[in-house]
């Protein structure tokens, strides 16, 4: 369970991004975050996974207060959450099966001379990962040999060798066609359910959201102004 209470951030600039953030992320949930651009929807992600300091306010992940955390301890708790990000933040020289692999050690010029001989379990999960959001055709590829798509499955699967307990989702779709769009939101939301895993997912395609998400969260200025079922959104439109 993930509940954010009172959560306010303002930016150094005087931007108000987050204002009086109330929001709360039952186990399982699929939560889509929509709402036009500057509404906050990335500064709220951010500030879960503390890349960005909320102002004020209470962030916590079952019994971690995440605003408190610092040094190994935030570490950790980031490790709890699997981040997939828009523009997927792949290592470009290195190898799908290694850009799946630094999800699990962190610290890339660590594990590169570590897992030779130490990790071989992490290997098998990292094979078995690729194979089920289907590139086990591809580990050896650079990841700038890939497609827009096959970038954001490499992404998924780094984020899910980390065994999160909570999905953080940054515009998965902003870089990529409506068809591939759609298959890796499917991908998402099939993991998702097959792990149990809760995930907010920031979407400005709103169909997309509605058709892949369990509850939809709409933000406008910092502030939420929608929060219901797909239905309910369109009841409301
Ligand atoms: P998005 O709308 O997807 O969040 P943006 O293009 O608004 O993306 O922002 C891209 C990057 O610029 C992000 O790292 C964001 O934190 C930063 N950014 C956005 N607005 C500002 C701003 N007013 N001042 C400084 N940085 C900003
Ligand atoms: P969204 O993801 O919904 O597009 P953001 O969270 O990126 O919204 O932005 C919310 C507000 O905060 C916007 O007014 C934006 O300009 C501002 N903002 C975002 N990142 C920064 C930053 N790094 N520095 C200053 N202002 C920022």
């Amino acid at each position: 369970m993930l509940t954010l209470s009172q959560v306010n951030k303002r930016y150094p600039t005087g931007d108000h991004a987050l204002v009086g953030i109330d929001l709360t992320l039952p186990p399982g949930q699929v939560m889509a975050l929509i709402g036009p651009s500057g509404a906050g929807k990335s500064t709220l992600i951010r500030c879960v996974n503390r890349l960005v300091e909320p102002t004020s306010g209470s962030i916590r992940l079952e019994d971690t207060e995440l605003t408190r955390l610092s040094g190994g301890n935030l570490r950790r708790a980031r490790r709890s959450m699997g981040m997939i990000f828009q523009e997927y933040a792949l290592v470009e020289r290195l190898t799908v099966m290694e850009n799946v692999l630094s999800g699990r050690l962190g610290y890339v010029g660590f594990w590169r001379s570590f897992l030779r001989r130490y990790a071989q379990a992490d290997i098998t999960e990292a094979f078995r990962l690729l194979e089920r959001v289907g590139l086990s055709h591809a580990i050896d590829k650079r990841a700038d040999a890939l497609s827009g798509g096959q970038r954001q499955r490499v992404g998924i699967a780094r984020a899910l060798i980390q065994q999160p307990n909570v999905l953080l989702v940054d515009e998965p779709t902003a870089s990529l066609d409506p068809k591939t769009s759609r298959l890796i939101m499917r991908l998402i939301r099939e993991l998702c359910n097959e792990r149990k895993l809760a995930a907010i997912i920031n979407i400005h395609d709103v169909a997309l959201a509605q058709q892949f998400a369990d509850r939809i969260v709409g933000l406008r200025a910092g502030k939420i102004v929608f929060d219901g079922t797909p239905q309910e959104l369109d009841a409301q439109a």
